[in-house]
């Protein structure tokens, strides 16, 4: 898109001019946090939520973000404006900056900021209608120990590794488990399953990213239906005997999986509660855009 325009450190540049250093940490060692934002009818759905986890992310990776909050709010809004976009996805960086060719975070003075506002590019309407298919994945999540996934670093290696696993089996998503076995979350998308009335995603201690589109789902079902939530440890078994299952993610909001590992979930088809919740994500996001919350 000619017209676009990327915030980098204070200016907004056009797409050809949208470059950063050869000696940024984020390219060398993927040494930097972000947030995948979505824009709904000109409104930027929970842009608190979202910069709140940047900074706790910045924040476990000792970055300290050269902006206060309600700047870098007002920069995300703009770069809608600026974009001449209502509906898009933006993609907020904060890199650790240019240093030298050491690890050493100490010798990179300036974190930079990159804000880049696109349209969206969503999965295929038909993977909605008809449900995603997905396999797990045998790359295990990254050890919550070693590097956690509730920080959303810059560092997607663990993420894409699956994501190889799912491209060869030619499906568009991969289930990741943790090591002791557990299922742990997508490559880009958080898990939920339904058995009867209770609708269950593994808890943050599984290594997961604290999706905020999870948080939505989770708050729309104590809220407005009589089904329970729940967060518990499970393995893949009882995902594959579930009634239903779906995903959830900023890019993907709400999607049901049908398929895993070529065995059907239940009837196969897109499931009575995933079509409900799909309904009342879509009306949160339009309610919250007219009321600019
Ligand atoms: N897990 C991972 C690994 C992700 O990259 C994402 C997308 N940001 C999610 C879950 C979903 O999180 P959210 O709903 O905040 O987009």
């Amino acid at each position: 898109m000619s017209g676009m325009k990327v915030y980098i450190d204070g200016k907004w540049v056009g797409r050809k001019d949208a470059k950063v250093s050869v000696f940024d940490h984020g390219f060398l060692y993927g040494d930097g946090v972000f947030e995948g934002i979505r824009a709904y009818d000109g409104h930027v759905f929970r842009l608190n939520q979202h910069l709140k986890r940047l900074y706790r992310s910045a924040n476990l990776v000792s970055l300290k973000i050269p902006m206060p909050l309600p700047k870098l709010a007002a920069v995300v809004r703009e770069s809608l404006r600026k974009n001449n976009l209502r509906d898009a996805y933006i993609r907020l960086l904060i890199t650790r900056g240019a240093g030298d060719l050491g690890l050493d975070p100490r010798k990179c003075p300036r974190p930079s900021i990159i804000c880049i506002t696109d349209k969206l590019a969503l999965f295929p309407r038909e993977c909605y209608e008809e449900g995603l298919k997905a396999i797990f994945a045998k790359t295990k999540r990254n050890l919550t120990e070693a590097l956690d996934p509730s920080i959303k670093s810059m560092n997607y290696l663990n993420n894409i590794l699956a994501k190889i696993e799912a491209v060869k089996a030619g499906v568009p998503e991969a289930i990741m488990l943790n090591v002791q076995g557990h299922v742990s979350e997508c490559t880009g998308d958080n898990v939920f399953y339904i058995k009867g009335k209770t609708i269950v995603t593994p808890p943050v201690s599984a290594g997961v990213l604290v999706g905020i589109t999870r948080a939505a789902v989770m708050e729309i079902v104590r809220k407005k239906t009589p089904y329970r939530v729940v967060e518990k440890l499970f393995k893949p078994k009882e995902l594959l005997s579930a009634d239903e299952v779906f995903f959830t993610g900023t890019a993907a909001e709400v999607i049901p999986v049908t398929r895993i590992d070529k065995k059907s979930i239940a009837s196969g088809r897109p499931g009575p509660i995933t079509l409900e919740l799909m309904d009342l994500f879509k009306e949160l996001t339009k309610l919250e855009a007219q009321l600019k919350i």
